[in-house]
């Protein structure tokens, strides 16, 4: 039975092309593997594998008498349901390590770079096997849309390496137009109901045994969702109360400003001045510089809640 290379919850282009990529890669170690994905892609992949005539893998939520490779996250609360009925052959991630655990001696590819495709792009090197072009691409709009064309403070240098030797196999000649492209698709919000909005790019964190949830929309200018801040409040509320969390913060990043409104709702609003040193006007408070929910956002929020 071929094992299932799979990304977290609300699945984005990393998630899905780094499942992509290692199943390739697996499949040509001799290992059998297939794509899955926990759910549909985003407009931001469905242009990605579009403009390199990539098929979106197949959906699966399900661990149960499965053999699993987890890519892009090593979190329980990220993951597929009934995880410890599966069998877990191997971790390809660049997040801190998760609560994951196995009975069984496992791969670990976990790397503190901007991308899990970068980590894929240094397994292709390890095994000298050469990346086909389609894959090439989408892993260097995985890398793009990851490291926020390369000005989240989560790009690394092996990053941009990656993303040059990508950009070359996959004939992309101008990469940051084509990120670009990408982040103007993403950007796109008109017509999308609110609720896909709010879990487009959204996990769910324990941080010492306290629910958190935190989401993200990036766009290209924040005036994009002036309309719509209201509506992404009241539904943020709505989360918090359906999933019973403490906290639920939704980051709206504005790429070219490089910082970020959080729309805050929490049983305590303070966590959030303590986290950023930094006081809400209301509900809600811009956090310049803030671009990566990974380095600038949960780490302050595990301090506070910890605390
Ligand atoms: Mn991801
Ligand atoms: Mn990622």
């Amino acid at each position: 039975m071929a094992a299932f290379v799979v990304g977290h919850k609300n699945p984005d282009t990393d998630s899905v092309a780094s499942a992509i990529a290692v199943a390739d890669l697996m499949t040509k170690r001799g290992i059998a593997a297939k794509p899955a994905a926990q759910g549909k892609p985003t407009p931001e992949t469905d242009f990605v594998l579009g403009k390199f005539g990539v098929k979106a893998p197949e959906i699966v939520t399900d661990a149960t008498d499965k053999k699993i490779i987890l890519v892009d996250h090593s979190d329980l609360a990220q993951s597929l349901e009934n995880l410890a009925k599966g069998e877990i052959l191997g971790v390809v991630d660049h997040h801190k390590l998760g609560d994951v655990t196995t009975s069984s001696p496992l791969e670990m590819w976990v790397w503190p770079a901007g991308c899990s495709c970068t980590v894929v792009a240094g397994m292709y090197d390890f095994y000298g096997i050469e990346i086909p072009k389609a894959i090439a691409g989408i892993m260097l709009c995985a890398i793009l849309s990851d490291t926020v064309l390369y000005k989240s403070p989560t790009c690394t240098p092996a990053d941009k390496k990656a993303c040059e030797k990508l950009a070359k196999i996959a004939g992309v000649k101008d990469m940051m137009a084509l990120g670009m492209e990408m982040f103007k698709v993403k950007s796109a919000v008109d017509g999308t109901p609110i609720r896909d909005l709010v879990f487009r790019d959204y996990k769910d964190f324990k941080m010492s045994g306290t629910g958190v949830g935190i989401g993200q929309l990036e766009v290209v200018d924040l005036a994009i969702l002036d309309k719509y801040k209201a509506d992404l409040q009241a539904d943020i509320a709505k989360v918090k109360k359906e999933k019973g969390l403490h906290s639920v913060f939704l980051l709206l990043t504005d790429i070219m400003k490089e910082g970020s409104e959080m729309l805050i709702v929490s049983d305590d609003p303070a966590v959030v001045e303590k986290a950023f040193g930094v006081k809400p006007k209301g509900t809600s408070v811009w956090l310049p510089g803030v671009m990566s929910r990974k380095k600038d956002v949960v780490p302050k929020f595990e301090k506070v809640f910890g605390a």
